[in-house]
């Protein structure tokens, strides 16, 4: 069994029996023009259903090649049954478009009508004599072009009889195209800059949704948490939940609680300590007893006291986990660049002589950790950013893609480095018409 997920929609080919599939919503009736109960497919999706299927039918027809109808499923185990008449081969002209038509329409009734799982037999590959290899590959690409349309259908299985025709459909499968599935996008820099959006990333981002292609917000911003992220980026015409954000503090305190639940520590926003709420924090004047000391972006909070005391925590015994809220080592505001969280990890694990758990970007385990919420093969991801370094070489270390920006932090001395880019665009904007010529 062979089961592809493209752009969200698991797409699978099973050899077995169409009227034998009880987890499927709908089941698709290769049917005859008067839509009786006949041989084949047809007759054994009536004899499973009753006679109440055949009264059901009876108004319905005559239907034509390419057309389809839907019924209820009355003693099947589905809630409906789509009837399509495919095309006699070699008679019923054009064969290719009649039968594209069948796939299309049998799709759009069950879109129409909130179905989210349809089961497909081979049609038109029995008694009306499709050959079965070019009848497969007309059956996948109908379904791959109808993606963007399939407003509820989530899971389409292709339900093959013979084992000869699930061996075609098996192939056809493992052939289809292998483009970029899933994406991973940087949000300072490659949709805002400061308070001041990027032209056009609120297009790109609903073009991404109207595609249907899986997204997550990968961002190292530890300064607010992922509320204040969602209500920025509504300001910006970009509408999104905080289920598609994923940052440091969501991946470190998941990671704490796992290893280190111990009192916290925390050198991050006050706004941002909302993230860390499944955790105790430790007392903010104690020098001692941390179990970990967490590093996040305090920007001009930042003082001599408060990066020594982090240091002393880091020297009292036991020894408590330095955890970074990611190493980028530097951002760009409207007034130019300023340090990030970086350096100042860097200061105390040479004073403390440790080594920090990174969690953010470049971090491999980072990016692991987004791509496990996105359930997409990593090899079918790109990340999007505009850090050479911790966008573009991280998502690559990681097994990705890498897509630079040239917004953002981005200087034209990124591209004359070590790292090469995968594809450089001039923004975020051009990432629709860039993602159609893959
Ligand atoms: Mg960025």
């Amino acid at each position: 069994m062979t089961i592809r997920k493209i752009k969200g929609l698991a797409i699978e080919c099973v050899q077995g029996n169409i009227v034998d599939q009880p987890d499927m919503d709908a089941i698709v009736n290769a049917a005859n023009a008067r839509l009786l109960p006949g041989g084949g497919v047809a007759g054994a999706i009536h004899r499973a259903a009753g006679p109440g299927l055949e009264k059901e039918c009876r108004p319905l027809a005559p239907i034509h090649p390419g057309e389809a109808v839907i019924t209820g499923g009355h003693n099947l185990p589905n809630r409906s049954v789509i009837h399509c008449l495919g095309p006699v081969y070699g008679k019923d002209e054009p064969a290719d478009t009649l039968l594209a038509d069948c796939y299309r329409n049998a799709l759009r009734i069950a879109a129409e009508h909130g179905i989210r799982s349809v089961a497909f037999p081979a049609i038109s590959t029995g008694i009306f004599g499709y050959p079965v290899e070019a009848a497969a590959k007309i059956a996948l690409k109908t379904v791959l072009d109808e993606l963007p349309r399939l407003s509820s259908v989530n899971h389409i299985r292709f339900v093959l009889f013979s084992s000869t025709d699930h061996l075609f459909y098996e192939r056809m499968l493992g052939e289809a195209k292998t483009k970029k599935q899933a994406l991973l996008i940087d949000l300072d820099g490659v949709l805002y800059v400061g308070d001041k959006a990027i032209t056009g990333a609120a297009e790109a981002v609903q073009w991404l949704d109207e595609e249907k292609i899986p997204y997550l917000f990968v961002t190292n911003t530890s300064s607010r948490p992922r509320s204040a992220l969602v209500e920025k980026l509504a300001r910006f015409g970009i509408i999104t939940d905080e289920a598609v954000i994923f940052s440091p503090p969501v991946a470190a305190s998941q990671w704490l609680k796992a290893h280190a639940p111990g009192p916290a520590a925390l050198f991050v926003p006050q706004a941002t300590k909302t993230e860390f709420n499944c955790l105790e924090e430790l007392d903010p004047y104690t020098e001692s007893g941390a179990s970990s000391v967490v590093i996040g972006d305090l920007g001009e909070s930042w003082s001599f006291p408060l990066l020594n005391r982090a240091f002393r925590l880091l020297m009292a015994e036991p020894r408590p986990v330095l955890v970074a809220l990611g190493m980028t080592r530097y951002w760009r505001g409207p007034d130019g660049f300023h340090l990030d969280v970086a350096p100042f990890v860097k200061a105390l694990e040479h004073a403390a002589d440790c080594r920090a758990v990174v969690l953010g970007k470049p971090a491999t385990e980072f990016f692991e950790a987004g791509l496990a919420i996105l359930e997409c093969p990593t090899a079918d991801t790109l990340m999007i950013g505009d850090d050479i370094v911790g966008d573009v070489h991280g998502a690559q270390r990681a097994g990705m893609q890498g897509v630079l920006v040239r917004t953002g932090k981005f200087r034209p001395q990124d591209l004359d480095g070590d790292i090469k880019p995968d594809a450089v665009l001039d923004s975020i904007a051009e990432l629709p018409a860039w993602w159609e010529n893959l």
